[in-house]
């Protein structure tokens, strides 16, 4: 199919491409430049996406599962054949560079296809005499699917795969910073899925809050702050939405005396300054023992030296943009305030010059106090304090002392210790000696303020069912 992903972006209803009078400018956060003018739904344009998602719903979920699992595995050779340009257009609209989008389309592939070989299994129960129970997962309704700027297209593929094989139909919105490879995604899918099985919708920021209330959607997953997540909890109650929330964090990095070093820098380096620290689950805190944390500190700071920031289309680029001009205004927000408190930096701490695209220095905090606000909160950017840890209580005492409980890592030679260690901290996920290792296979979700339920696995699948319970009377 010919598509040209750079220009002439349309939402995806009922099968169709729809446009409309109202427009948005979308920006490359390298240049600050408008890449792309693309459709602002009204309400009435999610209306008809809903209206078409409902009226899809029945003969959608009464296929075959397996039925389903062959457009999904289709969608995801779609998919495949474009990776190219799916990728250089994520670096347009989200700064990341060329290699790491590619990695991320690459991803959004793999969760598709992997979607497309599971099933939802029926639990059997004939130990109570004279009854014959069976336990099933069948499918919720419309699902409203909200995304975020970092990984729009992984995460929108962690939301479109499991909820459309379930049997479900879905409105799917992107963040309006980065919705032009979810919008390419929609036209990937016209044809392929029945119409109104899969409709994409983008605008400004009131069309989130239109989801969250309408009643003719029955579940809500939804990627992004804890702040929003809390008003997307409130808004869902009219019609008792079906909830995923994956929230915000503020993970802690755990690194042991016996390390290597050398070993443990770039690893290290990299799990906080990712995507630009744009990382739900990027190290935001980072414990390093006492024994070693002058010798760790300085080689990090070393190591941030070889960053090479800039637009992530060029070739050698590391690290890109901060996605949005709010995130860069917060961040050097953050960054004014450590200034202030006298805080001292062991990479960058310079106020980002001035000029085109939103390029914000590594910077590494040395050792604030626990209070100071770049290690209470999420700074969502590539801003990290190092801190000094004595013994394994405290640590797991200051790891465990936030709101949030996304994920944490812990660097080790000694697993068997990492281990135990890993089962004193409060998140959904501890890493051991690697970060970012999310699986289709494996659940994924936050404790505490970091989110509700789970996406990935068999966990995440069932998270776009209802339990239905059918019970015989045999005797
Ligand atoms: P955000 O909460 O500002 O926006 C997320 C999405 O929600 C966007 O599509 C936005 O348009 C929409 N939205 C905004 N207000 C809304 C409302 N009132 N009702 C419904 N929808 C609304 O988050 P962001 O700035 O795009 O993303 C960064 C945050 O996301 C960080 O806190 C990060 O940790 C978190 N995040 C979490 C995960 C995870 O899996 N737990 C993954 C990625 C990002």
């Amino acid at each position: 199919m010919s598509i040209d992903f750079f220009s002439q972006y349309t939402m995806t209803s009922d099968g169709e491409a729809v446009d409309t009078a109202q427009r948005l400018d979308v920006l490359n956060p390298a240049t600050e430049e408008t890449i792309a003018v693309i459709p602002r739904a009204g309400k009435e344009h999610l209306d008809a996406a809903v209206a078409a998602a409902r009226a899809a719903f029945p003969a959608w979920a009464a296929q075959p599962m397996d039925a389903r699992k062959e457009i999904m595995a289709a969608f995801a050779e779609r998919m495949a054949l474009h990776a190219d340009e799916l990728a250089a257009l994520l670096t347009r609209e989200q700064g990341k560079p060329l290699a790491a989008a590619k990695e991320e389309v690459a991803g959004g592939i793999h969760w598709a296809r992997h979607f497309s070989t599971m099933t939802l299994p029926v639990a059997l129960i004939d130990t109570i005499p004279g009854q014959r129970i069976s336990v099933r997962s069948v499918p919720l309704g419309v699902v409203g699917g909200i995304v975020p700027w970092n990984f729009p297209v992984l995460l929108a593929l962690w939301k479109i795969a499991p909820a459309l094989v379930a049997g479900n139909t879905l409105v799917i919105k992107p963040s309006p910073f980065t919705p032009l490879t979810l919008l390419k995604l929609g036209e990937l899918a016209r044809g392929l899925f029945p119409a109104g099985v899969f409709n994409v919708i983008c605008g400004g920021d009131d069309v989130g809050p239109w989801m969250t209330s309408h009643p003719g959607i029955d579940k809500i997953s939804f990627t992004g702050s804890t702040a929003t997540g809390r008003k997307v909890m409130e808004s869902g109650a009219g019609n008792l939405k079906r909830l995923t929330l994956e929230l915000g964090g503020n993970d802690a990095a755990i690194v042991m005396p016996d390390v290597d070093i050398p070993t443990v820098v770039e690893p290290l380096f990299w799990s906080a300054f990712f995507n630009c620290g744009q990382i739900c689950v990027a190290a935001k805190r980072m414990y390093i023992h006492e024994e070693i944390y002058d010798e760790l500190s300085q080689a990090l700071a070393d190591y941030a030296k070889s960053v090479r920031t800039g637009d992530g289309a060029q070739e050698g680029i590391t690290l890109g943009p901060v996605q949005n001009r709010q995130q860069f205004a917060r961040l050097k927000g953050m960054l004014a305030e450590a200034r202030e408190s006298g805080l001292r930096f062991l990479a960058g701490g310079q106020m980002p010059e001035a000029g085109k695209g939103y390029f914000f220095p590594v910077t590494i905090v040395d050792n604030p106090p626990d209070d100071a606000k770049v290690v209470t909160e999420e700074a969502f950017g590539p801003i990290l304090p190092l801190l000094k840890f004595k013994t394994i209580d405290e640590v797991v005492a200051r790891a465990n002392n936030s709101e949030y409980g996304l994920g944490g890592t812990i660097w080790a030679k000694d697993t068997d210790h990492a281990q135990a260690v890993a089962l004193r901290l409060q998140t959904g996920t501890v890493w051991i000696n690697q970060a970012f290792g999310v699986f289709p296979e494996a659940a994924f979700g936050g404790h505490k303020q970091s989110g509700i339920g789970t996406e990935n696995g068999l966990d995440g699948l069932r998270e776009y069912t209802n339990t239905q319970t059918i019970t015989l009377k045999t005797a």
